[in-house]
């Protein structure tokens, strides 16, 4: 399968890792929507929330430790932050590979449009 995050946790395109480990990796967005801006992936082709299975619930609850790690030591907790997850077309989802947005160091508005 052609999948562009896969490509990247293959390390046959280059990216800014935050965080690495057996089951996922953090690395910064190529096109930064806020100061602070770092997707978080399974290592492992899912190919959007809508997509996760039972098996694959523990893992993602793991991701969303791991965000809460990275905000943290970022010093983000303070001013606040935001994790976005991209749902299919109408929701803007380019990328068909689950990915959590964690954003940071600037305003976020609500509702997000
Ligand atoms: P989506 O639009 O699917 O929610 O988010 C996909 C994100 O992937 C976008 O924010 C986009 O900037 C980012 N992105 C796309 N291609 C690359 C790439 O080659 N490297 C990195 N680091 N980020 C990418
Ligand atoms: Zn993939």
């Amino acid at each position: 399968m052609d999948c562009l995050f896969c490509r990247i946790v293959e390390k046959q395109i280059p990216s800014t890792v935050v965080y690495e480990d057996a089951e996922m990796l953090a690395f910064r967005d190529i096109n930064p929507e806020a100061p602070f801006h770092v997707l978080v992936i399974p290592k492992k082709h899912i190919g959007s929330l809508a997509e996760v299975t039972g098996a694959d619930e523990q893992l993602v609850g793991r991701m969303l430790g791991k965000i809460r790690d990275i905000a943290a030591k970022e010093g983000l907790n303070d001013e606040g932050w935001r994790v976005v997850a991209n749902t299919g077309a109408r929701a803007g989802q380019s990328v068909k590979h689950l990915h959590f947005h964690l954003l940071g160091g600037r305003h976020f508005h609500w509702p997000p449009g």
